[in-house]
């Protein structure tokens, strides 16, 4: 892992990964909006489309102060150009996730998991849901407790887990009838399908640990 300092990565080496993961997101647009034609309105493709090339664009707009503010700033991004559900959601998770990181100067496993466990309470108070209800809460949920057992390891060790508890989190939905979102419409017939924003997260943070993994 490059840019780092000590354990973590400075502003820009986050920049640069946040960047790539951006790309990563919008090339993986058809598979969400395949995931929410399924078990919704086949819309969040479209919407994590919009919202990454809003946070990209604000990532390369201008010189960012610290990594608090950079997170803060795509969650502000998100908030205003996604719409939907998931516009609220992302949004709430990126600024108040990285609101709780104001004046770091670089982003390690202790920040990851203070980023993820602000985040999911801003979630949980923005939407209502809770954990097997079907939505993105449970892939972030298990993101954050594996986040916040691995304080203690270089970051792209504690990457490794979080993605991992995440791709858990989110095939563990396929089990799950939907209490939240257009998906409880369904009834039984959500089940044995992945709950679309648990999905894209998964996937966000997949490509986050894989492009810092290369350095
Ligand atoms: P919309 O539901 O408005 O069409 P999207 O299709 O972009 O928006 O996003 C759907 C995703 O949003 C769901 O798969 C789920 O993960 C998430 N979601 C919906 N409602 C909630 C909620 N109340 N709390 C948490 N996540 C939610
Ligand atoms: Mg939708």
């Amino acid at each position: 892992m490059t840019a780092s300092s000590g354990n973590g990565l400075d502003l820009s080496g986050l920049t640069r990964i946040l960047r790539g993961a951006c790309a990563a997101m919008i090339a993986s647009i058809d598979e969400f909006t395949h995931a929410d034609q399924v078990v919704g309105d086949g819309d969040h493709g479209l919407a994590i489309g919009r919202g990454f090339h809003a946070a990209d664009a604000f990532l390369s707009s201008r010189v960012h102060t610290d990594v608090g503010e950079l997170l803060e700033g795509m969650g502000t991004a998100m908030l205003t150009s996604m719409g939907g559900a998931s516009g609220a959601i992302y949004g709430t998770l990126f600024r108040r996730g990285g609101h709780a990181l104001i004046g770091r100067p670089s982003f390690d496993a202790e920040a990851l998991a203070n980023f993820l466990e602000e985040g999911l309470a801003g979630v949980t108070a923005r939407g209502g849901a809770l954990p097997g209800d079907k939505t993105i809460v449970d892939a972030i949920g298990p993101a954050a407790t594996a986040a916040r057992t691995s304080i203690g390891l270089p970051l792209a060790d504690a990457l490794i887990a979080v993605s991992l508890a995440a791709t858990q989190g989110a095939d563990s939905t396929k089990g799950m009838l939907a209490s939240q979102g257009r998906a409880r419409t369904l009834g039984e017939r959500a089940l044995g399908h992945v709950d679309p924003g648990a999905l894209s997260f998964a996937t966000l943070l997949g490509q986050f640990q894989r492009i810092a993994a290369e350095g």
